[in-house]
């Protein structure tokens, strides 16, 4: 990530990329035609159907503003076939920018607090799963994740639902921590990330994207964080960006989120400089895409214009993404090889 050229085209070069999505929300990533498709299914929610209106209804004032639209997308996902929809069109999206690996960020909790039966819900995201593996050769993973704000009983849930032998995904790999972070301090959830952790689960909590370094390093010593969702404030603290890159804890950097939340005042100003610069492990990552108008895509175009990157430097922002994935080794020689094999093709003359 040291070459300052500008690259011919990075967008086209970027389009074809074979590519690993590491932080991506479920409910998040629905776009406006599945959006207004559940909405219109449910027509007493107050979220629009009609696209345009949608635009609109995305655009936030604050990370809290976010987080309540946020919950009213949530609040259309009530059956197991809406969860079947929305997993399957979401990797239908993610094929299409060549992702051929994505780790998906589930919140169970919403979906049982809801009434959805449990089992019926585990159902449908592996019958989604196996579906998009055959049909777009997309592979799916699964990160279950606690809803910050819905407190301890979401914790004890999506802990409940991520090491009960007898409901637990095949997909899933890992167990994360979302919602706010003020006033939601993250020790409190060590327990439930020991037992997460002791099930087999990898650990990876959002941490420091609207608080300081030091819920960093909570995630990290309290939470065993083995990667960090957004980490952005860890620029403040040159301890800890030593840290981060002398043990290899990946960032999961989703420019556009931060700006669409104000954690980040403007993209010049993204500290994604700072955490290449001191060695860290950058992957690029798009978050809640449609409701931050962005895709994977865009957003390794921001990255590849704030670092200075040629094709091989955006290239290998993509390798970053499988070194630092929960795929199985053999898994990432694949990718990689793919990776390496599509970029010299591209600069073959
Ligand atoms: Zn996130």
């Amino acid at each position: 990530m040291t070459d300052q050229r500008a690259p011919r085209d990075p967008h086209a070069f970027i389009a074809g990329l074979p590519k690993a999505e590491l932080h991506v929300h479920h409910v998040g990533s629905a776009s406006p035609r599945i959006v207004s498709e559940l909405a219109a299914r449910h027509p007493d929610s107050k979220v629009p159907t009609d696209p345009e209106a949608l635009a609109d209804y995305f655009t936030f004032t604050d990370f809290a503003h976010f987080i309540e639209v946020y919950l009213s997308v949530v609040d259309l996902i009530r059956t197991p076939e809406d969860v079947r929809l929305l997993t399957y069109e979401v990797a239908r999206d993610l094929a299409r920018q060549q992702v051929r690996y994505a780790e998906l960020t589930i919140t169970p909790f919403s979906s049982t607090r809801r009434g959805i039966d449990e089992r019926a819900f585990m159902d449908a995201i592996e019958d989604a799963r196996k579906a998009a593996e055959a049909e777009f050769g997309t592979v799916l993973r699964w990160c279950f994740d606690i809803p910050g704000e819905a407190g301890l009983e979401s914790a004890e849930e999506t802990a409940r639902l991520a090491t009960d032998d007898r409901l637990r995904p095949e997909g899933l790999v890992s167990f994360g921590l979302g919602g706010p972070e003020i006033g939601v301090p993250r020790p409190q959830f060590k327990p439930f990330f020991d037992r997460a952790i002791a099930a087999g689960l990898h650990s990876v909590p959002h941490a420091g994207e609207t608080t300081g370094p030091e819920t960093v390093w909570a995630a990290l010593t309290e939470l065993r964080a083995e990667r960090i969702g957004h980490g952005t404030s860890s620029a403040q603290d040159p301890k800890l960006l030593a840290h981060l890159a002398e043990h290899r804890i990946p960032l999961e950097v989703c420019p556009t989120s931060n700006i669409a939340t104000r954690a980040v005042r403007t993209l010049d100003e993204h500290p994604i400089r700072e955490f290449a610069r001191a060695g860290v492990l950058v992957t690029i990552n798009s978050d809640d895409p449609p409701m931050f108008g962005t895709d994977l895509n865009n957003e390794y175009a921001v990255a590849a214009r704030l670092l200075g990157l040629d094709e091989r430097g955006i290239a290998e922002l993509a390798t970053n993404a499988v070194r630092a994935s929960f795929l199985d080794e053999a898994g990432k020689a694949r990718l990689t090889q793919e990776i390496d094999a599509y970029t010299e093709a591209w600069l073959a003359p």
